[in-house]
């Protein structure tokens, strides 16, 4: 690594160590694996995200999620202290210093709960809040027949859904569209669409950065009501539903083969690009150069080297990294795969 590091003040290119809050479902050792880590003595087993480049908190579950720099400076702060030399003029003139997105590795070690999360429209006129949270699935590791669900199948009535959350039991995740997944995958996830994510996959996630989410499914995993359904009447909760139907067409245009990317390319479809920005690099056939950008770089197979105006340093599966605007042009080499996680393109 020759990183020239010139001051804390300043937006330099860190790797990120793991930041896994304790959630109610299962998980985590994938993570571990990925990142190159042993499982602790005391793993309590209920770590199934690492939640990367956070500036975000829990909802609930204890708050926590923010990302601690190396030198103990949270993400905020150090955000807050070069904004522009992290996100560039553009984005700071649109978002200031919110870097507009939130970045998680997950690791499913039980099937999730059906649950959705509201949109923008929604959250600005019921949450305070002018997030929602379309999210996104890039599978990195799957079992075999690894599944996961987005939307209904069937037009639902409000009664119906009424009934089925009333019901608390298998017929909600019947009521989704089943897709098997293997590694090589990418799903987008609408704010609204109702979704699960199966039991043994790994997947590398993007979202708008809230933790809202109305947990259709919520009696199995002892979740509070409150919780549930965002401390909202739950009528009002459920209006933030997409009813259906989500057909094969439209669940066809939801997804991509990342895998499939040589050089360098979108790992989403473009339906994603207001809400964030996923870009696969993989040099195939000589070095890959990409523009500047404030990036949580997932470096997801291989080897290589990362070379910016700050420095070249060497790059393995597993590493995390958080690439400043600043450090200007990214050049890729060697026999690696990277996903650049970022805000939603700000023309200018
Ligand atoms: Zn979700």
């Amino acid at each position: 690594m020759t990183d020239t590091s010139t001051s804390a003040a300043h937006a330099t290119t860190a790797a990120l160590a793991v930041n896994t809050p304790r959630r109610f479902y299962r998980g985590g050792e994938r993570i571990l694996a990925f990142r190159g880590l042993d499982v602790p003595a005391d793993f309590d087993g209920y770590r199934p995200e690492d939640w990367v480049g956070s500036t975000a908190r829990l909802f609930a579950e204890g708050g926590g999620g923010v990302t601690t720099l190396e030198d103990g400076t949270e993400l905020p702060e150090a955000l807050a202290a070069d904004a522009e030399g992290w996100f560039g003029e553009a984005h700071v003139a649109r978002f200031g210093g919110d870097p507009n997105l939130l970045t998680k590795l997950l690791d499913s070690g039980e099937r999730l709960p059906v649950h959705s999360h509201p949109s923008r429209e929604f959250a600005t006129a019921h949450l305070d809040c002018d997030h929602g949270k379309t999210e996104a699935w890039i599978v990195l590791v799957a079992e075999p027949g690894a599944t996961v669900w987005v939307g209904f199948r069937d037009a639902l009535s409000d009664d119906d859904l009424a009934g089925l959350v009333d019901a608390q039991d298998e017929r909600l995740l019947a009521a989704l569209n089943p897709i098997e997944v293997s590694a090589g995958d990418a799903v987008l996830v609408p704010a609204g669409q109702p979704h699960a994510i199966g039991e043994g996959v790994l997947i590398l996630e993007l979202q708008e950065p809230t933790d809202f989410s109305v947990m259709l499914e919520h009696e199995r995993f002892g979740l509070e009501l409150d919780h549930a359904f965002l401390g909202l009447d739950r009528p009002l909760a459920l209006r933030s539903v997409d009813h259906g139907p989500v057909d094969q067409e439209r669940l066809a245009s939801l997804r991509r083969r990342w895998s499939d990317v040589e050089g360098s390319g979108p790992a989403l479809p473009d339906e994603a690009s207001p809400y964030f920005c996923a870009e696969v690099v993989r040099p195939v056939s000589g070095d890959v150069t990409v523009d500047a950008a404030y990036a949580a770089t997932v470096v997801v197979s291989g080897a290589g080297t990362l070379t910016t105006r700050q420095g070249t340093r060497e790059v393995a599966a597993g590493d995390v990294l958080l690439v400043p605007h600043s450090a200007g042009d990214v050049t890729v080499s060697g026999g690696v795969t990277l996903i650049r996680c970022m805000p939603p393109r700000v023309d200018g």
